[in-house]
């Protein structure tokens, strides 16, 4: 199997090419399809398994169509329990998304939020954000959540061990009830599935 036969578009395999991976890795190889079609994912997927490029190439795929034109409102949303994750994912975004007109943005908190209100003034298609500092932009009103389509949780149980429960919460009251749920969890706990029961509809699952 290539990356080509997960149905990717050409600018997308031209940048998986170019970053050197020649095999889809077995998350990328089930992810990627199931994204593509529109539906909603559950991920068991740990560090390492690739899980980053398992949802970041199919999202640039789904937005590449009508970069956004709107200053301050994602159109696609990733949130990450940690500053460094946030960081990690923003470049993986930036290197796939390579040969496309998308805008990516990153936001956390424990620096500056002036360059980040500033950057928001712009369009951007692909926000990654940890869930604090994105809502403190919300209250600000620099940040316009209402147009988002697709959402990601990357590493769901980290963010949960890490207190987000409440942040989270009031980060889903804000988005559109129409959109597409991306939840990607290295561990299964209850307090999970419940999250998982809330925010998905009809999800595939997949284990690797
Ligand atoms: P992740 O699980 O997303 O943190 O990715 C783990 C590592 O695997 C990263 O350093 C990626 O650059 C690398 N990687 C992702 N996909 C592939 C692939 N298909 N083939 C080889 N390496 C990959």
């Amino acid at each position: 199997i290539t990356f080509a036969d997960l149905g990717l578009a050409q600018d997308l395999l031209r940048a998986v090419a170019d970053t050197g991976y020649t095999v889809p890795t077995p998350i990328q190889a089930q992810a990627i399809p199931q994204v593509l079609k529109g539906g909603d994912l559950l991920a068991a997927a740990q560090t390492g398994t690739g899980k980053t490029a398992g949802f970041t190439l199919p999202l640039l795929q789904l937005l590449m169509g009508k970069p956004s034109r709107q200053a301050g409102k994602p159109r696609a949303l990733v949130l990450t329990p940690t500053r460094e994750l946030a960081a990690q994912v923003e470049e993986s975004v930036r290197e796939y998304g390579k040969y496309l007109p998308l805008k990516s943005m990153v936001m956390f908190g424990g620096v500056g939020i002036n360059p980040q209100i500033a950057a928001l003034r712009k369009p951007v298609d692909i926000l990654v954000a940890t869930p604090g500092r994105l809502l403190d932009h919300v209250s600000q009103r620099t940040l316009d959540l209402s147009a988002v389509e697709i959402l990601v949780l990357d590493e769901a149980d980290r963010m949960l061990d890490m207190g987000f429960i409440h942040d989270i919460r009031k980060v889903l009251a804000l988005l559109p009830a129409k959109r597409q749920n991306l939840l990607f969890s290295a561990t299964f706990s209850d307090e999970i599935k419940t999250l998982a029961d809330k925010l998905l509809d009809q999800p595939k699952l997949v284990e690797v």
